[in-house]
């Protein structure tokens, strides 16, 4: 067997959002977990709303998420080759052309509904003789293209959903070529799928119907193997509607620049709507481990924002310095100090927007919260000299208690509020070597250091 080849096919026509990602995720993970190949195959044969520039965000996007396509094909460079296909078709006599304009169709299935009939193509174009087409061409009629379904069930064994088959017998006959000579999605997704060798498709089930007309054009096409296709549930939004129609707060795109974890996305697409437990993960390849696309459930998965928000802050806190040293030098923390100090603050964290006002705390000015003067003069007396450590807290605030006969709250509420300016926030014991004995000391003193 061939390592596994995969695509994920998005339509430049806007941003990815959580829905796709979770596709393109599902196609990496499986790909990765079997040592295969992943294609980025942008279908952008739609030229009227397909743009360069989301071309380009679905590629930052991607990356973002930690997906590194091996190949990046474009449909739009491959008309040739579909044109070639669709003649090929044309030869073997399962691709005709139709006359019948929008107006006509609507009516016809209006007409099929009022007789209770289900709204199929009834293939008049197929009974044309030339004289008709050549009448029909001369009043300026142009033909799009529709591939003719052979009657039978079609049968595959989906990774997901187990047997599943489809009688061609209810679906229309597809068009694949539009009147101006452009493809719908359809046979290009199968010419590409046959020209690059893609071993398993994996895509959402609102493709199942395709994939049983996908089969046909296939073997019409090629006596390669089928691919091996699996449908994921979708995800559906709290109240149950689909995504789609709330792409903007949902795209990748936003989500970054809210804050949320790249893995804690990839964590929830991936496990989310199967029999796994979302949980936190610190790299990709550990939602390799274990992966089973039959272990995603057949019913719709939920996707609630504040279940991603909270894993992203859980994933947050596991992250270990190394994977994080670049985004942190991006806000100038660096130096010796900034791997305590990931570790010191990371926890508090609900996003890395967080981390500068943190940093601020450790390096920075900030003008400290007093609420008891006499008792911090006394807590700022009591600073030993440096070198300070991560006991030097304990040290400290013993002597103070020794010397106040303060303690709980009362000792250590004072001191945080005058050393951070916050009421809450990371272990004193590991912030105060990080903060240092000169603006300790102003700090306490009530002076903005
Ligand atoms: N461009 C198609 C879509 O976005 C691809 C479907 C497929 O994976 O075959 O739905």
């Amino acid at each position: 067997m061939p390592p596994p080849l995969v695509r994920f096919a998005p339509s430049p026509t806007g941003r990815i959002h959580i829905g796709n990602a979770r596709t393109a995720l599902l196609n990496y993970v499986f790909a990765r977990s079997q040592g295969g190949g992943f294609v980025l195959r942008f279908d952008d044969t739609d030229r009227e709303r397909s743009r360069e520039e989301f071309v380009q965000a679905i590629e930052v996007d991607l990356a973002w998420l930690g997906i590194r396509p091996d190949v990046t094909v474009r449909q739009s460079a491959r008309e040739a080759i579909y044109a070639a296909a669709a003649q090929r078709l044309r030869d073997i006599g399962r691709l005709y052309p139709c006359y019948e304009t929008a107006e006509e169709l609507e009516r016809r299935r209006r007409l099929q509904q009022a007789r209770g009939l289900p709204p199929i193509y009834d293939r008049a174009a197929l009974k044309l003789a030339p004289a008709d087409r050549t009448r029909l061409e001369a009043e300026g009629r142009r033909p799009h293209w529709r591939f003719q379904l052979a009657p039978e069930t079609v049968h595959w064994r989906d990774l997901v959903r187990g047997d599943s088959h489809i009688d061609t017998a209810s679906l229309s006959d597809p068009v694949l070529v539009r009147e101006d000579g452009s493809y719908l999605y359809t046979l290009p997704s199968v010419v590409d799928d046959i020209e690059l060798d893609i071993t398993h498709v994996i895509r959402g089930e609102d493709h199942v119907t395709n994939t049983a007309v996908q089969i046909q054009i296939f073997k019409a096409l090629t006596d390669k193997p089928v691919p091996a296709f699996g449908h994921h549930n979708l995800l559906v939004a709290a109240g149950g509607e689909g995504l789609s129609k709330r792409t903007g707060a949902l795209s990748i795109g936003s989500l970054r620049d809210s804050g949320i974890e790249a893995l804690a996305i990839a964590a929830l697409a991936v496990l989310t709507g199967s029999s796994h437990e979302v949980h936190p993960i610190v790299s990709l390849a550990e939602l390799s481990e274990n992966f089973d696309l039959a272990h995603i459930s057949r019913t719709p998965a939920r996707f609630d924002p504040a279940e991603l928000k909270a894993l992203s802050q859980r994933t947050l806190h596991k992250l270990d310095f190394e994977s994080v040293r670049d985004r942190l030098a991006a806000y100038d923390i660096t130096g010796f100090k900034a791997e305590p100090f990931w570790l010191a603050a990371r926890g508090n964290l609900e996003t890395l927007l967080d981390v500068a006002d943190w940093w601020r705390v450790v390096e920075g000015e900030i003008e400290p919260v007093v609420e008891d003067r006499a008792f911090l003069q006394t807590a700022s007396e009591s600073l030993p000299e440096e070198p300070w450590d991560e006991t030097t807290w304990k040290s400290w605030t013993s002597a103070i208690a020794h010397e106040t006969g303060r303690k709980g709250r009362a000792l250590f509420h004072p001191l945080r509020l005058a050393l951070t300016a916050r009421e809450t926030g990371p272990e004193l014991a590991k912030l105060l070597p990080l903060i240092g004995r000169a603006k300790a000391s102003a700090r306490l003193r009530g002076l903005a250091a």
